[in-house]
């Protein structure tokens, strides 16, 4: 079966590529022409990843999926959540966005964050949705230089190394990501 993954970015696809079972064909955005950059305008992550991937579903009548995360902080309600990319800003920096955090986290002890990512799939025009986290904690400076966004200031429970020190191998197995992967697999093999 062939499915598009609603995404640009080459490293999303592979890390995704490597783990869908061989029946499924994973097509990119760039393999059917599709260049444009969809606008996240939705107000939750759930909501982005739907809008993804109804987009692609109507210019291409095709099974697809798409996928939206953030991280949500519990001491800021939830922030930055949905605006994670543009926490500090439309100029989208991991550096920035890091700062701002650690900034409005700096006189509170309660550190407790998790990622979120949902994916939401359309197969034969009807809508999926999963969800997967992954839970840790804020810490107070940036540590590792792998990975990208707040990778170095989030140490994931169980974990004394943050997202930016562990290997891709262990991270691409507890992330958020591959808990939302894990379950849209599950759903299309036993579909
Ligand atoms: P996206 O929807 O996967 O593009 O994620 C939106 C934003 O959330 C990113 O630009 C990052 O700021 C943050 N984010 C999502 N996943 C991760 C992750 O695995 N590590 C660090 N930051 C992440």
């Amino acid at each position: 079966m062939e499915l598009i993954f609603a995404t640009h970015n080459k490293n999303k696809l592979k890390e995704v590529r490597s783990l869908m079972p061989s029946p499924i064909e994973l097509i990119s955005l760039d393999e059917i022409n599709f260049m444009d950059e969809i606008e996240e305008t939705a107000s939750t992550i759930e909501g982005n990843a739907l809008l993804k991937a109804k987009t692609i579903f109507e210019k291409t009548g095709k099974n697809c999926f798409a996928d939206d995360s953030g991280l949500l902080v519990d001491a800021l309600n939830g922030a930055p959540g949905v605006y994670s990319a543009r926490y500090a800003g439309e100029q989208k920096n991991d550096q920035d966005n890091m700062q701002k955090l650690l900034q409005e986290l700096s006189n509170i002890s309660n550190r407790n964050a998790h990622f979120k990512t949902v994916m939401a799939l359309i197969i034969d025009g009807k809508e999926h949705v999963f969800e997967g986290t992954v839970h840790g904690k804020i810490i107070h400076e940036k540590k590792g230089s792998n990975g990208f966004g707040y990778d170095p200031i989030f140490m994931p429970d169980g974990y004394d190394q943050t997202f930016a020190q562990l290997s891709s191998e262990i991270k691409n197995t507890i992330s958020h990501r591959a808990n939302a992967l894990k379950k849209l697999i599950h759903f299309l093999k036993a579909n």
